[in-house]
């Protein structure tokens, strides 16, 4: 079976089988092997560097619902299977503000949890409740509070922790009535005063970032990417100030602990690699922190691609980046 439209990078790799997943209950009949077989959603955050030699299962377990009213707090549920941004625009539907600045993220509700999904100075963990998730070891459901998921930067325990073990069927998250903007991130607040808004809706803000993302990052229809291939590094303070005199105008942003977050796209166009394209394989023109499949590039040629980037970083700054989709490789089967 093809996998070229089920991921946004567009590799054209193949499964044995793939199957779509729409009931929680066919969970118990269903089989799963990590060593052979994979768990996709919409396929936004992943680079296929060859074949799935077993079965793909497609979430696509459906339905939301308002959990629990008191008024000014709301607990909404979503299934696994919903796509993240028809999610937030609904939430806004309903009078809810939290997920404003989360909107046009592209994936579903269950993979979110994944690596705790984030833009625009907020991320899933902010508001989310707990999950439900299918336990693959033991056959059973089992409930995760906020805290048992062990989020942080772009990370959680379903990514490093215990990768492969869960499937994620629902999620819940805290949203609110009352609203509460959160404009600090460098843009933001520029693309709402520039649509001549001073006191924004949750919706105003959801369609600037919406217009900030199209004008910043490829659309997958138009050419395959899964969004920023690199995460910005965390480093200590030191070596962040000493990079910072080594290298003019290297952006440093404050992190926890005494540390300091760098700008992953700023070290790779300073490297040359902007618009930069072997084959179909390639880094965008628009944003350097993103892979593009030209179209027909292999998963080895993207893999290789990135590795080639990763290193010359390494090379000129001597931080190695850390790739934030995951590159999927099941020993054997790479092409
Ligand atoms: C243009 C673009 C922009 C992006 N911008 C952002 C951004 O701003 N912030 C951000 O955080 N991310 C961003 N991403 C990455 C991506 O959208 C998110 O990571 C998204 O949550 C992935 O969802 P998905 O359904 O496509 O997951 P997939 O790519 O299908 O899967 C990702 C991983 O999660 C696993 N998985 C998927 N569903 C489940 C499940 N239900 N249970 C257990 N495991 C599961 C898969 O096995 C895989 O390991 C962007 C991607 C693109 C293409």
């Amino acid at each position: 079976m093809r996998l070229k439209p089920f991921n946004t990078l567009g590799v054209d790799a193949r499964a044995e089988h793939l199957i779509t997943l729409s009931r929680p209950q066919d969970l118990a009949d269903t089989e799963f092997d990590p060593a052979r077989d994979l768990v996709l959603g919409e396929g936004s955050n992943v680079l296929l560097a060859g074949d799935v030699p077993g079965t793909v299962i497609l979430n696509r377990l459906s339905g939301r619902r308002i959990l629990d009213d008191d008024g000014d707090s709301v607990v909404v549920e979503a299934a696994g299977g919903e796509r993240w941004h028809d999610l937030v625009r609904w939430t806004l539907d309903q009078g809810l503000s939290g997920l404003e600045n989360l909107s046009l993220i592209p994936g579903l509700a269950g993979a979110a949890p994944m690596q705790n999904i984030g833009a625009y100075g907020v991320e899933l963990a902010d508001h989310l409740v707990s999950l439900d998730a299918w336990d693959w070891r033991t056959g059973s459901m089992r409930t995760f509070s906020v805290t048992d998921c062990r989020f942080g930067y772009r990370d959680s325990h379903f990514k490093t922790g215990e990768p492969d073990r869960y499937l994620v069927t629902a999620i819940r998250l805290r949203l609110s009535r009352p609203f509460t903007p959160r404009l600090d991130y460098p843009g933001l607040a520029t693309a709402l005063a520039e649509a001549g808004i001073d006191k924004p809706t949750a919706r105003d803000v959801s369609d600037a970032v919406s217009r900030v993302r199209q004008s910043k990052l490829p659309d997958p229809a138009v050419i395959g990417n899964a969004g920023s291939f690199f995460r910005n590094p965390v480093i200590e303070d030191g070596l962040a100030d000493d990079l910072r005199g080594r290298f003019a105008g290297l952006p440093v942003y404050p992190a926890a602990d005494g540390q300091a977050k760098l700008s992953a796209g700023w070290m790779i166009e300073h490297c040359g690699w902007k618009g930069f394209r072997d084959g179909d394989a390639g880094i965008s023109e628009q944003h350097a922190l993103v892979l593009v499949n030209h179209g027909s590039a292999t998963g080895r040629q993207l893999v290789d691609l990135a590795w080639r980037v990763r290193d010359s970083v390494a090379e000129t700054f001597g931080v190695t980046l850390e790739n934030e989709p995951r590159v999927i490789e099941f020993p054997g089967h790479e092409h």
